[in-house]
């Protein structure tokens, strides 16, 4: 989509640090981390949040959360990880295109707000 800061970054329009592709996927290390291994792992077709993802296929959704399990795995996460997707302003979400966000590589609070 147009002026989607994310799709543009799938286009290759911005650059990103990718660390996983596949026909429905990409995945790139986020520019703020918030831990030593911070990944945002996003469909490829534009879906604009967790509250719209009847605009996906089944497919596309499956293949983000395999995915993330591929990933947690090439980034040796072997002592576990946390996955997140803030949805819409409550959430604080910034970026309008569904992403989860991969956080690991240290003990993470027990709190999740
Ligand atoms: P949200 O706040 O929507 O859950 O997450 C958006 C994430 O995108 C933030 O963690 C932010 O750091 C990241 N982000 C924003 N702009 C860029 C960018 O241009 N490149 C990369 N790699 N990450 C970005
Ligand atoms: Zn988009």
């Amino acid at each position: 989509m147009k002026d989607c800061l994310f799709c543009k970054i799938i286009a290759g329009e911005i650059p990103s640090t990718k660390v996983y592709e596949d026909a429905y996927t990409y995945a790139f290390r986020d520019i703020n981390p918030q831990a030593p291994t911070h990944i945002l792992v996003i469909p490829k077709k534009h879906v604009a949040s967790m509250d719209a993802v009847e605009e996906a296929t089944d497919t596309e959704l499956a293949a983000c959360l395999r995915a993330v399990r591929l990933i947690a795995k090439q980034e040796k996460l072997k002592n576990g990880y946390r996955v997140v997707s803030n949805c819409g302003p409550d959430a604080c979400q910034s970026v309008p295109h569904l992403h989860f966000h991969i956080l690991g590589g240290q003990q993470l609070a027990d709190r999740m707000v």
